[in-house]
């Protein structure tokens, strides 16, 4: 498979993370409102977090899997400005680790639902989706992260992780 991403696929990319709001996210939103979770969207914390749940001290975040640098079938390296590309997204690596640490010292539980768990041949079961969020919120679990169905199987296959 070619590794060069069209300028159509990379526009989609680009308008898919910063904008709020894009559908695969809307799917969670809607869901978690639906069986009853109330969050805030745009709240002043470290990363901003696609929703907080302040009764449950939880902060969730919706991650591209492109701008995030996911180890998914979502993620491929742009062929053109390589160079640029790389500390673009390697520094979004560095200020969501950092992000995420801040959080977890304030005593927020922290979680990440990847992009490739919304959308794509990877999407996870709306119902699924939602109750194992549920689950999570609920929890005392401090951290949490939903990937994709294919590829949370290929990891574990190759059993390595990044
Ligand atoms: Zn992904």
């Amino acid at each position: 498979m070619a590794d060069v991403v069209s300028s159509e696929v990379r526009s989609r990319m680009m308008s898919g993370i910063k904008g709020k709001n894009t559908k695969p996210e809307l799917v969670l939103r809607k869901g978690l409102h639906a069986v009853g979770f109330r969050f805030r969207i745009h709240p002043n914390l470290p990363g901003k977090p696609d929703l907080v749940f302040p009764k449950w001290k939880a902060a969730l975040f919706v991650h591209g899997c492109f701008w995030h640098s996911h180890d998914c079938h979502l993620f491929k390296w742009p062929k053109s400005r390589n160079a640029f590309w790389r500390s673009k997204i390697s520094g979004n690596a560095a200020r969501d680790k950092a992000n995420i640490e801040k959080l977890l010292k304030a005593g927020w539980r922290v979680g990440v639902v990847w992009e490739c768990a919304l959308k794509g041949r990877t999407k996870l079961d709306a119902i699924r989706l939602i109750k194992t969020c549920s689950v999570w919120i609920k929890s005392n679990r401090k951290r949490f992260e939903l990937t994709g169905a294919e590829d949370a199987l290929r990891r574990s296959l190759r059993g390595s992780s990044r």
